[in-house]
């Protein structure tokens, strides 16, 4: 699919923008803090549901002025589409092909990007919670109920830590109630698990593609679902019962420590390369190939998915990566739309298809 035009009003540093964008290579550039990253918010903003940088959606509005309004029109193998979606004060408003949407999953199924920006270099090196969280993004994608199936469980598990916590601090607690809510954990632990072992194991066929491409065969990249689960064991009714198994044989170390100590919120990606964990032994540059394999890779899943690439939203990177592997990303272009942004206007070795100026939160726009 690909993004024909962003439209804003009164969204963070821009009072009014229209840019158009080409097929292929778009380029934001310009000094910083002119605006590049706002457009790129703005526009993952309807492939995620929300901003990937602000807390609260009123941070979002221009200072000094009471609502904002942002659209995308796009196109996919089904033909032309829109999407919009404003906030004033606490109203929100969203639309799909002029006509309004209640459900924030409908706008968000409709229109897929995948953004790679400076945080998630950090996805090696950085705890736990940045793997699951770029894993629960990027199967939410090709997953339309995994979301409901996550919320479910968190909101069971804050259920469950309660108990525990109340348990350990000897306040009189119905087992029953806690048995229940183990219960449901396990129940919604097992779908969870099996989309993510799933999902790891398309991209797994990927990543490892990409990282042997940009390597010159050189590194084996390897990916794997580190949880509590026996991969070996693929049938729901028995990861459930697995989890059961699980929450029962702790429940005294669980009392003891107030939380619940095994399922998907401890889950982690393992990720090795040449055999050894990236997490120890990664270099620098070794890192920065490992997040373009897995952001790559999380592409071609969705095509898979859906038959059509997302929109690459490149945020700031490309500075980070060496010629041989900005050439890599940006030779692919044919059948994939990336938007990059930059400080440097020289940085995509002359694959842009359009170039755009960033400056105040104005943006011009040249075809090469
Ligand atoms: P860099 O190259 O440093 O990453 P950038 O062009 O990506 O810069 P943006 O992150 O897009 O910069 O931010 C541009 C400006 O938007 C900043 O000066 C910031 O203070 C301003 N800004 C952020 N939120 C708001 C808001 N709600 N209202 C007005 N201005 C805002
Ligand atoms: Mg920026």
């Amino acid at each position: 699919m690909i993004i024909k035009r962003f439209k804003a009003e009164n969204f963070r540093n821009i009072e009014k923008c229209d840019i158009e964008f080409s097929p292929g290579v778009n380029l934001l550039y310009g000094k910083n803090a002119q605006g590049k990253t706002n457009a790129i918010e703005g526009i993952y903003l309807f492939s995620r549901g929300k901003s990937f940088r602000a807390r609260e959606d009123s941070e979002l509005v221009k200072f000094g002025t009471d609502g904002f309004r942002i659209s995308v029109e796009y196109e996919d193998r089904s033909g032309d589409g829109s999407l919009e979606y404003a906030l004033f004060g606490k109203e929100r408003l969203r639309k799909k092909n002029g006509y309004k949407i209640n459900k924030i999953t409908e706008m968000i199924g409709s229109f897929k990007c995948v953004l790679f920006y400076p945080d998630d270099l950090g996805l090696v090196k950085d705890g736990p919670e940045e793997r699951r969280s770029f894993l629960n993004v990027a199967a939410s994608a090709c997953y339309p109920s995994y979301m409901k199936y996550y919320s479910d469980y968190k909101k069971a598990l804050e259920n469950r830590n309660c108990i525990l916590k109340m348990i350990q601090k000897g306040l009189y607690i119905d087992r029953r109630e806690l048995d229940s809510w183990s219960e449901s954990m396990a129940e919604y632990a097992s779908h969870i698990y099996l989309f993510r072992q799933d999902y790891i194991k398309r991209l797994q066929r990927y990543t490892k593609v990409v990282m042997l491409d940009i390597s010159g065969g050189k590194e084996e990249l390897y990916i794997s679902l580190d949880s509590d689960i026996d991969d070996e064991i693929t049938d729901r009714q028995r990861v459930r019962m697995e989890y059961e198994r699980i929450l029962s044989e702790s429940l005294d170390r669980e009392i003891a420590a107030g939380v619940s100590l095994y399922g998907p919120h401890r889950d982690d990606i393992e990720i090795k390369i040449n055999g050894n964990s990236a997490r120890s032994f990664a270099s620098q540059g070794q890192q920065r190939s490992i997040v373009l394999s897995l952001k790559l890779a999380e592409g071609e899943v969705i095509k898979e998915t859906t038959g059509e690439y997302p929109v690459f939203l490149f945020d700031d990177v490309l500075s980070e990566l060496d010629e041989g592997r900005r050439e890599y990303v940006l030779s692919g272009k044919n059948d994939r739309q990336i938007i990059i942004t930059s400080c440097e206007p020289d940085i995509c070795l002359g694959y842009t298809d359009r170039e755009i100026d960033v400056s105040g939160g104005k943006y011009v726009s040249s075809h090469r």
